[in-house]
């Protein structure tokens, strides 16, 4: 049987020239912003930049550059621009921040916290654990 429709792949192409499209006007648009701020704020070296959010917790989404110039500029208040290593120890230094909340065994035992959340979170991790170990002796 024979269809007169627009053979699939057809579309699929055109998809992936749009996506290519898209992904190259950003890149420019990045491009841009970076020749704007060309050092890092923090070492000023100028290798590897990368758009870091100031304060995480503000971010929107990091893929600013497909947005309109206002959402855009409004987003990027709130970035600086840091390389790669800097970036890193950063984004490190805020993991360990987010570990050392209150309500996790991490609290408990390595910030030596007693408190509410934190003794809950420590008591059902050991409770996990002795399951788990009973389990082991099992098999
Ligand atoms: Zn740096
Ligand atoms: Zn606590």
């Amino acid at each position: 049987m024979k269809t007169t429709t627009e053979r699939p792949d057809r579309k699929e192409e055109r998809r992936a020239y749009l996506r290519e499209f898209q992904r190259k006007w950003m890149a420019k648009r990045r491009k841009a912003w970076l020749d704007e701020h060309p050092q890092c704020v923090k070492c000023g070296s100028s290798e590897r930049l990368e758009v870091d959010h100031i304060d995480p917790a503000t971010k929107v989404h990091h893929c600013v550059w497909s947005w309109s110039q206002e959402r855009r500029d409004a987003e990027l208040e709130k970035c600086q621009v840091l390389c790669r290593a800097c970036h890193h120890a950063k984004t490190g230094r805020e993991s360990r921040e987010r570990m050392l909340k209150h309500g996790t065994p991490t609290r408990y035992m390595a910030g030596k916290c007693r408190c509410e959340p934190c003794r809950a979170a420590y008591s059902s991790m050991r409770r996990r654990q002795r399951a788990a170990r009973k389990e082991a002796l099992a098999s």
